[in-house]
């Protein structure tokens, strides 16, 4: 990348810009070895109006043996580049059926859906319908119980293709919801095209309701626009109870955020139900 200085565009590669590199090409290289044994799952609950727990979203983390947790925040995006998005997501997909299966056997978990994002890279890869029937059927896991998260991202790549596995997924049972909606390069034509159960609304919209007055326009016009296409509305980032009354006020039916629990080891979710 050139840099520009004072006397004109001069092409520097500075010694901050190698660590960047060196520190990238080596969380790759660890980020390779590291699938599946330093993954792990933790679950973020989602609640009705009432506050009952109607599902929850697996988070991956990597538990890294020297930095400790890394954030999905900044491996996520690393591993969209180089592929082992791939592998990850056959793990998280792999995780998420069996514990689909395993909350059959309890009334207290019986009817919660699990939701686990899957990147756009993963989702149009040719056998990804097969890849998630396969899973489903070897953990004998009900494709009601799974939504899978997609962004806006993803139209982006192959619409046909999306929209294809879509229905092909649905036909199935599996539901969808539309995640970050708003971020990214939203189009209403695409919404309309995407069989779709539910619209995430992004947590950057929530964040600062509801003292901005432009962001609670926004949430209120998010809601009415997934009510009114017959859709599931589900906030995310939703920290305090202000944000929470404005939400519901406007017709939010769920949500999930701080308020309501942080991410959580599996046990400590199922502990808490009861
Ligand atoms: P996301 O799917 O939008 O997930 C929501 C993120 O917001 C999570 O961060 C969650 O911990 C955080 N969050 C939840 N409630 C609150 C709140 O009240 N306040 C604030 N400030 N934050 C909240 P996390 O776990 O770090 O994940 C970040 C992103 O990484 C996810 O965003 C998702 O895009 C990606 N990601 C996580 N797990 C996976 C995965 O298994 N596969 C793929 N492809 N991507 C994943
Ligand atoms: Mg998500
Ligand atoms: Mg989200
Ligand atoms: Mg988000």
């Amino acid at each position: 990348e050139a840099k520009r200085s004072e006397h004109g565009p001069v092409c520097v590669f500075d010694r901050s810009m190698q660590i960047a590199l060196d520190e990238r090409v080596q969380l790759e290289s660890q980020l390779r070895g590291a699938i599946p044994d330093q993954l792990h799952a933790v679950l973020q609950r989602q609640v009705d109006v009432e506050g009952r727990v109607i599902g929850a979203e697996l988070l991956v983390r990597w538990r890294h043996p020297v930095m400790g947790l890394v954030s999905p925040a900044r491996f996520i995006p690393l591993a969209e580049e180089n592929g082992l998005i791939l592998p990850i997501g056959q793990w998280v997909l792999e995780t998420a059926c069996r514990l689909i299966q395993r909350w059959t056997e309890r009334p207290q978990t019986r009817e919660l859906v699990l939701s686990i994002n899957v990147s756009a890279r993963e989702f149009i890869q040719l056998g990804y319908v097969g890849q998630v029937e396969q899973a489903l059927s070897a953990h004998r896991a009900d494709p009601r119980r799974l939504k899978l998260e997609l962004t806006e991202s993803a139209m982006a790549h192959d619409v046909e293709r999306v929209v294809e596995h879509m229905h092909r997924l649905k036909a199935l049972g599996v539901r969808f919801a539309l995640d970050d909606f708003g971020t990214g390069f939203s189009s209403l034509a695409y919404l309309q095209r995407m069989p779709l159960d539910q619209l995430k609304i992004d947590q950057s919209f929530v964040r600062e309701t509801p003292d901005n007055a432009n962001d609670a326009a926004i949430v209120r016009t998010v809601i009415t626009l997934g009510r009114g296409m017959g859709l599931d509305v589900i906030a995310e980032g939703v920290e305090t109870a202000a944000q929470r009354d404005l939400l519901i006020a406007s017709g939010c039916e769920h949500f999930q955020g701080y308020l309501f629990g942080r991410p959580e080891a599996i046990e400590d979710f199922e502990a808490g139900l009861g």
